[in-house]
């Protein structure tokens, strides 16, 4: 199944929970505007290279739109289109006045040198700066892109349109970022955990966790939830899985990961295994924080943990989603779990328009109530309607998008 088709689903049976017509579904699954351009450059060596850059933008009913973009091999328009439409699910789950978009570019860019990284970056804001801003469109970063490339594509937009920083959230501080963005979404994921386990009951000195993942999300998600008390037992990154079943010493290994580029290879103390043999951990939590569709049909059954907190966007495919729906697995959805760091952007994107820097205690204060608040009302939609938390947050999501749809008219 392709990833839209999959986003496509979700969205299909929390629909017919709330009886949308058929012309209402067609609306708002159909992205207003997409976006490719060609980026070429000179490399280095003096060869011309090319690549395809995406913009899709989905939604605008709820205010501008709001979108990583991804600089990974696998990023296609299809990937790209499903990731847009989940921007506009989840601006609406958490409420904060935002359409959904979503950028990329199919690049590794471990494969290319940092002055080649912002020629690419450049280039893409060449061809797109005429469709995004601070009111229309506003990017942030996501896999394979950091406050670094922020801060290109706030400066060569500003070259066309005048000093703009909220044009692009996820900057360096030093460049009208926002103190705390950076561990935002796993701040985020880590609340969402801990919200979770107290609804079941759970203590979280009793939880054993696993991450896939240890990026920007998997890294800070790991280290909350240590400092929470949780049993981290195994972390990993493209290398492959580091599994410790009495606990990993989160200090050490957020060390190791930071003398080496956020690389995992070469960790001692932790017994390897693959990304895959991760996710069918005897653990109480599983958190996939990496790529999409990494639980299927194949591999649903074999998980152990009783809970699934998607940190990375569309972990699970639907087919995975009901063998783990039926064996009782509690699954909190990419559209309110990883959300703190569209809530964050959020309030970057307030601070840069008000030109007045937040401080870090405040970005926590209020990035904690909307995650909790968040969870609470997709908790409670689920229980009345005796739905996943998914379709109860998709409910939610599709409700906000739709009545804002109706109320500004459609001609
Ligand atoms: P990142 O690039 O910082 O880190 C990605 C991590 O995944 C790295 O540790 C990498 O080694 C690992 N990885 C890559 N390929 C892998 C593979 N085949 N198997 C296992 N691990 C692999 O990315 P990130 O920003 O942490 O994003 C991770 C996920 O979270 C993505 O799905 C992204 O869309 C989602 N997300 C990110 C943010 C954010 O603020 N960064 C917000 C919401 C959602």
């Amino acid at each position: 199944m392709k990833a839209f088709d999959s986003t496509q689903l979700y969205f299909n049976r929390a629909a017919d929970q709330i009886d949308l017509s058929e012309n209402i579904r067609r609306l708002l699954v159909t992205p207003k505007r997409e976006v490719q351009v060609q980026v070429a450059i000179e490399r280095d060596n003096g060869e011309i290279a090319t690549y395809i850059g995406y913009r899709v933008q989905h939604d605008d009913s709820r205010g501008p739109m709001k979108g990583g973009l991804r600089f990974h091999p696998d990023v296609d328009l299809d990937e790209v289109r499903s990731l847009a439409a989940l921007m506009t699910w989840k601006t609406a789950v958490v409420n904060i006045p935002y359409g959904g978009a979503k950028g990329g570019i199919a690049i590794d860019p471990s494969r290319v040198s940092e002055r080649e990284l912002e020629r690419i970056t450049r280039k893409f804001i060449d061809g797109i700066h005429d469709v995004i801003g601070p009111d229309t469109d506003i990017p942030a970063p996501d896999m394979g892109t950091n406050d670094r490339v922020m801060a290109w594509i706030a400066n060569q937009y500003g070259k066309y349109h005048g000093f703009s920083p909220a044009v692009v959230t996820g900057k360096p501080v030093e460049m009208h970022g926002l103190p705390g963005r950076e561990e935002a979404t796993g701040r985020g994921v880590g609340t969402i955990t801990l919200k979770t386990l107290g609804r079941l009951g759970r203590k979280p000195s009793a939880t054993r966790v696993a991450i896939q993942g240890f990026g920007n999300v998997g890294s800070h998600t790991a280290k909350f939830l240590d400092d929470a008390e949780c049993r981290v037992v195994a972390v990993s990154d493209v290398s492959g899985a580091y599994y410790n079943p009495a606990g990993l010493n989160m200090t050490e290994v957020l060390r190791h990961s930071l003398a080496h580029r956020g690389s995992l290879v070469g960790y001692q103390d932790a017994e390897r295994l693959t990304n895959e043999q991760l996710l069918e951990l005897d653990v109480e939590v599983l958190i996939p924080a990496a790529l999409g569709g990494v639980l299927r049909k194949e591999n649903a059954a074999k998980v152990q943990a009783p809970i699934i907190i998607e940190a990375a966007n569309a972990p699970v495919y639907p087919d995975a989603d009901e063998i783990l729906d039926a064996r009782g697995t509690v699954l909190v959805p990419d559209i309110l779990a990883n959300a703190g760091g569209v809530t964050a952007s959020y309030f970057e994107w307030v601070q840069n328009r008000q030109h007045y820097q937040w401080g870090m205690n405040r970005v926590r204060q209020e990035l904690d109530r909307v995650m909790t608040e968040s969870f609470e009302r997709v908790w409670q939609v689920s229980v009345e309607r005796k739905v996943t938390l998914r379709t109860a947050a998709y409910i939610l999501g599709i409700g906000r998008v739709g009545r804002a749809t109706i109320l500004g008219g459609i001609s």
